[in-house]
Formats: C-alpha cells, structure tokens, sequence
C-alpha cells in the first residue's frame, strides 16, 4: 500500500517536472523568437562593443512620400548619415526618395517586401523570394544589391536564419527601440532614447510618421551637446553592406 502510494506521488511529481519543463522550454522559444537580441537562432547585430562615444541611426518602414523626404532634409543639414530599411512594395511611386538616399551617402537595407503580420509563419522559401523582391526593387534604383536585413517586428526563427544565410544577408537588430510608432508623446519618445544613450548603440526610429521630425531634429542637437557621434551603421559595426 505504502509502496503504491508513493508510486503514485513519484508519477505524480514526473508528470508536474515534465509539464514545467515543456512551458520552459516554450518560454525560452518564444523569447528567442520575439527579441531580436537573444542571438537564439540567428546571429544578429545590436551594437558595437565600441568605448568611442559613436551611434548609429536606423529607419524603418519607409521610404513614406510625405515624411522621408523631410527625414533626408534633417540629416542633409547636420551632414549625418543613417540607413534606412525598406518596405519594398513602398518603393513604388518613391523611386526619387530612393534614389536620394542613396545617393546622399545613406545605407538602404531590406525590411521584407509587405511587412506581413505572419512574415514568422513563412517557410524559408517564401523568405527568400520576400528577401529577393526587395533586393531587386532596391537594386533597379540603385544599382546595388544590399546585403543588411532587418526582420519585421524583429522576429527571428530557424526560417530567417536559413532564407538570410542562403542569401548572404546580415541580420540587423537594435539596442534602443524609440516606440516611436506607439507612444504618442513626441517628448516621452526623445526622453526615452537619450536615457538610453551609450556607445555603440543602434537606435530604431521610424520614417513613416511625422511625428520623427521633431524628435530627430531634436535628438541630433542633444547627441551633438553630449560629444556623441553619429556615424553610419557599416561604420559603427564594421561591416559591408553590399553584395
Ligand atoms: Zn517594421
């Protein structure tokens, strides 16, 4: 009796440490998915470990026909350059604003072609053709084929890692997120960066929302005051951003 009683307590405590192991386990998949970081499954470039006060400046989402324009105006004025992942269905019609960025000095990186909200549930096949479509609609404006690759929403899984390494792509992250997209309060989103500020970070803003030109305008000013240097993010990773 005493015997099957603690065999049943044994089976019992199994069952619990086999189902804590598997939510762990989920736990651990989930976060290496969503934070672009964790290196879990694909190696990803969020900062320089660098102890030179230098930055780099990174734009998602465009090119936009109202705001990018007035982003390249900003940087023109303070001879800043930045690298600007992009959207490859929004090149169309934005051929110029492509044109200019590239021509004025800044990085073009792919962003995947529609941004799609199940790009994670893509096979590695579909990725590729995504990656391709982007690469080509850069390529026919610029002549260069880039080889920086910046996931959506920062998801990373086995398929990334497979589709980008196939295609020779570098896979960029961030180590400071502005939520420029999400907080509305242009003064939170400034505040929240220049907290974060150190050397060698990366910063993500966004240039589909006129929301970034103030704060852009106003975060070179602080970066400027406080010796830090903006430098282009092939710089500041030591990197080739080209095929
Ligand atoms: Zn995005």
């Amino acid at each position: 009796m005493i015997l099957l009683v603690a065999f049943s307590i044994i089976t019992t405590l199994n069952i619990i440490f086999i189902i804590v192991l598997l939510i762990l386990y989920l736990v651990i998949l989930v976060y290496g998915s969503y934070s672009i970081c964790s290196g879990f499954y694909v190696k990803t470039y969020c900062s320089a470990k660098i102890a030179k006060r230098e930055i780099a400046i990174t734009f998602d989402d465009g090119p936009n026909g109202e705001v990018t324009g007035n982003v390249l105006n900003i940087l023109k004025d303070s001879d800043i350059k930045a690298c600007f992942f992009l959207i490859g269905e929004n090149a169309a019609n934005n051929e110029d604003i492509i044109e200019r960025m590239n021509n004025e000095g800044h990085l073009i990186g792919n962003h995947s072609f529609t941004h799609s909200n199940y790009y994670d549930l893509y096979s590695s096949g579909r990725m590729m053709d995504d990656l391709m479509a982007t690469e080509n609609a850069i390529f026919k404006i610029t002549g260069r084929k880039t080889r920086l690759f910046r996931p959506p929403f920062g998801v990373t899984n086995p398929a990334i890692k497979k589709s980008t390494a196939k295609l020779n792509y570098l896979v960029i992250g961030w180590s400071i997120r502005s939520f420029d997209g999400t907080i509305s309060d242009p003064d939170k989103i400034f505040k929240r960066v220049c907290r974060r500020l150190k050397p060698g970070a990366i910063i993500l803003f966004h240039d589909n929302n006129p929301k970034i030109l103030s704060i852009l305008s106003r975060f070179i000013e602080y970066v400027t005051k406080n010796e830090y240097k903006i430098v282009r993010l092939d710089t500041l990773l030591n990197i080739t951003s080209y095929k």
